[in-house]
């Protein structure tokens, strides 16, 4: 309402401003038609426009807030969704032809494939996503790591820490649309539940994967629907679905990953008709942090294998160990030491790690990686013997190499500010950033990885 009486003082002074310097009014003393003087015939019509511009203003406002509760002057502001859904493999889609979700793509814009960044791993992808930069860079190197500033090993399980801002550096999203004075809000994205330069999300969910697809798809749209002043212009929402069908059963398990992903496809069709029937400018950006590869349980490689807490420490992620000697002066030993084991793995020092983008900086990584064979993966012998114990003979997993194409995920974009039946070659994660800032009209930082002319393609041109 208050933007209607805006827009009626608004009217009102660039109608009076036009009037009073209409020659007309300047002749005032000379007589018109039908013995009017000129000052008379100007305020009576001034005071009709008036009257007929109000009666607009408020007819207008009436009927916006009849069909939809939006007023029509604020479909002018952007609004950016991004939707996480996790582990969903770059082919996908083509295999299984979801409906919403090609329909979706068919009018809007795609990517062959998104890149991620090393290791592909939930959150530091996530965390890519959302800041434009590269793990080595934003520090959260993993979803778990060590951290040499709190002295503590930093888990994704552990919501003391991953609500803990001293871990996530960047400017993520949401942040920057706060810097910028927009309101944003999320249900759930790795980051978001921290605060971040003194920012976090105006809305924000702490992160529980039991909460309903239904119940986060409904607070989406009820978000929207809030009036203009609360409404959040960026929102995130997550779904693990595919991640968890993924890692269960593995990526070639075409029935029950075609089962899960038809009724996640429901959900997103849910979620964008109930946004269409808005009548504002959402844009709808859809990304994957990482794909899916198998595993045969007999591929799974005992970390005990490598551990030794007497010399080092071992975080172990999957599809890399990052060690992390207590006595530097001995990292020369380890390596050779280690180097005698190798089989289906290889042992690095962390700068002549070959599957990271660039050289890396950031002290967290340890100074010696281990990385296995893409086909093996390091777990503990308690989970390879729970494995060897079921009738599942293969498992999903990701953390590769983002070279390795089982590790690429999606990016789908659609909405006003998209072309239409658009398609970009494969692009790494580190361009989705700048690609927001964009949309949103948000400044892009200078320090991050991630280029706009990698991604901008995709915009209509204006
Ligand atoms: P990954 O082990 O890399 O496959 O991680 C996927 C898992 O991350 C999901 O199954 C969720 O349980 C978990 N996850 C996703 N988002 C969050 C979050 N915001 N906070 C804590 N855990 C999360
Ligand atoms: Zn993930
Ligand atoms: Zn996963």
């Amino acid at each position: 309402m208050s933007v209607d009486c805006g827009c009626f003082l608004m009217y009102y002074q660039k109608v009076k401003d036009k009037f009073l310097h209409f020659p007309l009014l300047h002749l005032r003393k000379e007589k018109t038609l039908n013995g009017m003087n000129c000052k008379t015939l100007s305020y009576f019509l001034l005071s009709l426009i008036v009257i007929l511009s109000f009666g607009a203003c408020v007819s207008k406002s009436i009927s916006s807030k009849n069909n939809t509760e939006i007023s029509s002057s604020n479909k002018e502001k952007p609004y950016l969704l991004l939707i996480s859904l996790d582990g969903f493999r770059w082919d996908y889609v083509d295999r299984f032809k979801p409906k919403n979700l090609s329909k979706f793509i068919a009018g809007g814009v795609k990517a062959a494939s998104l890149v991620p960044s090393f290791p592909s791993k939930t959150f530091p992808n996530h965390y890519t996503i959302a800041t434009g930069m590269y793990p080595d860079h934003h520090l959260l190197l993993g979803n778990s790591f060590y951290n040499y500033e709190t002295k503590k090993i930093y888990s994704m399980g552990n919501p003391a820490m991953v609500t803990d801002g001293r871990y996530y550096g960047g400017s993520p999203i949401w942040v920057q649309a706060g810097k910028a004075g927009l309101t944003t809000a999320s249900f759930f994205f790795p980051g978001t539940e921290a605060l971040i330069q003194n920012y976090r999300p105006n809305y924000f969910k702490q992160y529980d994967g039991s909460v309903k697809n239904e119940t986060r798809v409904a607070q989406i749209v009820d978000w929207l629907k809030q009036p203009e002043e609360k409404r959040p212009q960026f929102i995130s929402l997550y779904f693990s679905d595919m991640d968890d069908i993924g890692h269960r059963y593995g990526p070639n398990a075409d029935s029950i990953l075609n089962a899960t992903l038809q009724k996640l496809d429901s959900t997103l069709g849910t979620l964008f008709t109930q946004i269409g029937s808005l009548s504002l400018p959402v844009n709808i950006v859809i990304v994957s942090d990482h794909g899916m590869s198998e595993v045969a349980n007999e591929k799974q490689i005992p970390v005990e294998l490598i551990e030794d807490d007497e010399k080092y420490l071992t975080i172990n992620s999957g599809a890399i160990l990052s060690l992390h000697p207590k006595d530097s002066t001995k990292t020369a030993e380890i390596i050779s030491n280690l180097k005698k084991k190798e089989k289906h793995f290889k042992v690095y020092k962390t700068e002549e790690t070959p599957e990271f983008e660039e050289v890396q900086t950031n002290k967290d990584w340890g100074t010696i990686q281990i990385v296995p064979e893409i086909g093996y993966y390091f777990s503990s012998q308690k989970s390879i013997a729970s494995m060897n114990a079921s009738t599942r003979k293969v498992s999903g997993v990701h953390g590769y190499d983002p070279t390795f194409k089982d590790m690429h995920g999606i990016f789908y974009a659609s909405g006003p500010a998209f072309k239409k039946g658009f398609t970009l070659s494969s692009v790494k994660n580190i361009h989705i950033y700048p690609l927001m800032c964009k949309i949103l009209g948000l400044e892009i930082p200078t320090n991050i990885d991630g280029r706009l002319q990698e991604t901008e393609a995709v915009l209509k041109k204006k």
